[in-house]
């Protein structure tokens, strides 16, 4: 048995514990089944965003008529994206090593519990008191071996295809569609439904399918009856609504219909660990599972399924163990982005949850164009939606859709973070005529809507 101060299971965002535990002169023992860094760098958030900056610039380039400009692609060499963005993934694990001083055990296998405190990896048995689950989640399995998911899609090996379809309807699956799109591979999406981002604000996921159409070739209320890989290409048969079949071939299959705990690996059954009704680990407000000294952060808890939220809570952990802090981690609000063509950004509530809590809210939705920045887009659709406490003045949320929303939204978070009250949007001085400014009349309009429900009252 090899005894430990820390042993962390999965790293992706832990490897920062497990790098300020060495630090500090712990003794740690750090587990990996695949590669360090975990999702997030290797096959996440940075791999799909690296993509986004090659869609960006062949969009602009399609789109340069709408300023007047006569342009076209002579060719995009998706092989070189590829190489690149690989290049990037390929030094991950390396880099992320270089982290860890000598005290910290890097050990590639999958960790399982035999009991509470005994973890067992290749074969050996170690032991801390002090043990983390950080092992995220995975992708829902595609129904075909050849069928790629975004587990498996990054490093994008061998043949760039020429076509592809991509089940889902989230972020992952519009993120992904929008690149391929945009770099010439003939894309479709097939929605089973008729809703799109479907946990947006309907304010802004209607606006995002008018747009996002007019961009990627979209079957809706489709969904795959039948499989076939032959001569490498996938043949499928296509059901809708009224259970009409049609065949569409593609050379890829991407499946992104969501992400589920990986709990499953972990052998909890030897343990007191407690699991939701959705296989993720419950725990309590100091990340404490029901085994006393083991905690759980990141996805694997189920709750979140961000980086930011992620990286903070192994950060605040770290603390707990390291540095006795005694209090535990609240996020006041949690923002995400959908970094698609058009781009989304929200934080809070939408109006469907407001309506659902049966809460009083007063809700604004302004366009952009009073910011001259904006105009300079000639793009009419974007908004911001906000979402006012009319009886305090408090964002409860706050819905855009735009060009660089994801950057704009972070000075409407700056105020929910410092002193949460729509004013002081109203009251500050931008930047004019900085796109930013297009947040002054959004601010403007919501502090009506307040001062017009309370004459009302
Ligand atoms: C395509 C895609 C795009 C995304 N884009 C964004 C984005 O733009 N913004 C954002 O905020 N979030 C995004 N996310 C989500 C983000 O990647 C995750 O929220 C984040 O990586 C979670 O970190 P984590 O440390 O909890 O888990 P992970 O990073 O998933 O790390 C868990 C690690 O545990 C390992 N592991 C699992 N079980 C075991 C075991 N039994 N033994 C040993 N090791 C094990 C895994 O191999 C993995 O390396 C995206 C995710 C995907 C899939």
């Amino acid at each position: 048995m090899k005894n430990f101060d820390l042993i962390i299971i999965g790293a992706g965002r832990a490897s920062n514990l497990a790098a300020k535990a060495g630090k500090m002169g712990k003794k740690v023992a750090i587990i990996e089944k695949s590669k360090l860094g975990g999702t997030c760098p290797n096959r996440g958030c940075v791999p799909s965003k690296l993509l986004i900056g090659y869609a960006h610039v062949a969009r602009a380039i399609k789109e340069s008529d709408r300023h007047f400009i006569d342009s076209s692609i002579n060719s995009i060499n998706v092989e070189k994206i590829f190489e690149e963005t690989n290049n990037y993934v390929s030094k991950i694990d390396p880099v992320y090593k270089k982290k860890f001083n000598e005290n910290v055990e890097v050990i590639y296998g999958t960790g399982k519990f035999v009991s509470n405190n005994i973890i067992s990896v290749n074969g050996e048995q170690l032991t801390a008191p002090k043990i983390v689950i950080a092992t995220g989640t995975k992708a829902i399995e595609a129904p075909h071996p050849k069928a790629w998911t975004s587990d498996n899609i990054f490093p994008l090996k061998g043949t760039i295809p020429k076509s592809i379809t991509i089940v889902g309807s989230g972020f992952i699956a519009c993120e992904l569609a929008n690149f391929f799109a945009a770099v010439g591979i003939q894309t479709k999406l097939l929605v089973r439904s008729q809703r799109i981002l479907g946990n947006e604000d309907s304010d802004i996921s209607a606006i995002f399918k008018e747009e996002f159409v007019k961009n990627v070739d979209i079957l809706f209320d489709t969904s795959i009856d039948k499989i076939e890989y032959k001569d490498k290409q996938f043949n499928l048969e296509l059901l809708n609504k009224d259970n009409q079949k049609t065949h569409h071939t593609s050379q890829a299959l991407l499946y992104a219909t969501g992400r589920e705990s990986n709990t499953n690996s972990l052998d909890l059954q030897n343990t007191d660990i407690e699991v939701n009704d959705r296989g993720y680990i419950k725990r309590d407000k100091f990340f404490e599972t029901k085994a006393k000294g083991v905690y759980v952060v990141g996805d694997a808890s189920g709750e979140h399924m961000l980086q930011h939220a992620a990286a903070q809570e192994v950060n605040h952990l770290g603390k707990i163990l390291l540095e006795d802090e005694k209090e535990p981690l609240k996020f006041k609000y949690m923002p995400h982005g959908v970094f698609t063509e058009p781009e989304i950004a929200s934080v809070g509530i939408t109006e469907q949850k407001a309506k659902e809590q049966g809460i009083s809210y007063v809700t604004s939705i302004t366009p952009w164009l009073a910011s001259a920045k904006a105009m300079s887009t000639r793009l009419k659709y974007p908004r911001t939606k906000l979402i006012i406490n009319p009886n305090t003045y408090e964002i409860l949320g706050c819905h855009m859709i735009g060009p660089e929303s994801t950057t704009m939204m972070h000075q409407v978070l700056a105020v929910m973070h410092l002193d949460n009250d729509i004013r002081h949007l109203k009251e500050m001085l931008y930047i004019h005529p900085a796109l930013s400014e297009a947040l002054l009349p959004a601010a403007v309009e919501s502090v009506k809507a307040v001062e017009d429900y309370n004459k009302d009252k």
